[in-house]
């Protein structure tokens, strides 16, 4: 193996987030316009590009791939491209190789998913109401994603749902949603929604649900555990005593993981960002195509080294500072 990938302020770099498309099957309202203007195919990495970015990474010391986009498993040739990674698994180089996905597609591949070595998905979805969840994701069947979810859990997948807060929206379905994961020994995350893209009409501002608020609703009926655990993410995690289950928050706004940050993002068309909430990031793509420019893996120990210390995001002034220009499809949410 290559010498570990370790930034500037000393977090070595060990879990990639890959977006392998920036389309999807749904229109998800926080997500993505209705008309979206999709990039041109030939700016996507090939499935070939995507095993040698990933392949380097893995090289270079990191042990978790997730697999987002876009809808991921909308991508033409996907699953070559995982059973490509799966043989770093076998060779133990990799630790984990996951997805997060919609669900749509989850009842034709999760046997092939589980058989590949994928253990975990993550599956999003924010409500359990069909006429709901036809609004929120404007092109979803909620019956489709049902099916999927329990596909994926026949075929040995564990399944952690993804919720995004939404104020006005899934409000009341806090507790059922609860119940719901519970009773299907799945956990689940609540996501604050963050300010990504141009979402056309949609009000940000008035979507926005505060986890702060709805982590205390939550202590008005269960007492809340905290688990020292950490993914190097924005995650944190709680156990609710009276049932044991676990419930996470990602607050992406907030900074206070940024110091134990160990991942990077690879967008569809090989630009690598080193923070969510930053704009800085490196063209991996000429490396791959043009043999002038800089090898590959030079071209990631530099993207590295400029891996900032922490991003920028507030709403408490009431509008929506450090927005970030470009949509979570493409850079992997
Ligand atoms: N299509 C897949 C899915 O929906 O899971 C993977 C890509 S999607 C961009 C990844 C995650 O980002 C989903 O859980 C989605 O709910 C979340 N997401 C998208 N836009 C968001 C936003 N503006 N704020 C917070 N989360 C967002
Ligand atoms: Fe598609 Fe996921 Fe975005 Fe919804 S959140 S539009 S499913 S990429």
């Amino acid at each position: 193996m290559n010498a570990p990938l370790i930034d500037p302020f000393h977090r070595p770099v060990s879990y990639l987030r890959v977006s392998v498309t920036d389309r999807c099957d749904f229109r998800c309202t926080y997500c993505m316009s209705e008309n979206m203007t999709f990039l041109p195919k030939r700016d996507l990495l090939t499935l070939e590009e995507l095993d040698a970015v990933s392949t380097a990474f893995i090289g270079m010391g990191v042990r978790k791939l997730r697999i987002t986009g876009g809808e991921p498993l909308v991508r033409r040739g996907i699953m070559t491209y995982l059973k490509a990674m799966a043989r770093h698994l076998d060779t133990g180089a990799l630790h984990e190789l996951t997805l997060t996905t919609n669900g749509s597609q989850l009842h034709r591949f999760s046997q092939e998913l589980f058989a590949l070595g994928m253990r975990r998905v993550n599956v999003s979805l924010d409500t359990l109401d069909e006429e709901k969840f036809a609004r929120i994701t404007r092109w979803g069947r909620l019956k489709q994603v049902m099916r999927g979810i329990e596909a994926a859990q026949e075929a040995g997948l564990r399944v952690k749902i993804n919720t995004v807060a939404l104020r006005g929206f899934n409000e009341g379905e806090l507790f059922a949603l609860l119940d719901w994961c519970a009773r299907r020994d799945m956990d689940l995350t609540f996501i604050e929604v963050m300010p990504m893209g141009d979402m056309g009409e949609e009000d940000r501002l008035g979507q926005y649900w505060p986890l702060r608020d709805l982590r205390a609703r939550l202590a008005e009926r269960f007492t809340l555990i905290d688990l020292a655990e950490s993914t190097g993410g924005p995650a944190r995690y709680v156990r609710l005593s009276e049932t044991g289950q676990k419930v996470g928050f990602i607050t992406p706004m907030t900074h206070n993981f940024c110091e134990s940050c160990n991942r990077v993002r690879l967008t569809c068309t090989g630009e690598l960002y080193m923070c969510l909430g930053q704009e800085d990031r490196a063209d991996l793509r000429p490396s791959l195509r043009d043999p002038a420019a800089p090898p590959l893996e030079e071209a990631i120990r530099n993207a590295i080294a400029r891996k900032p210390k922490g991003h920028d995001f507030d709403y408490s002034r009431q509008q929506v500072a450090g927005q970030m220009p470009r949509h979570m499809s493409h850079t992997g949410g």
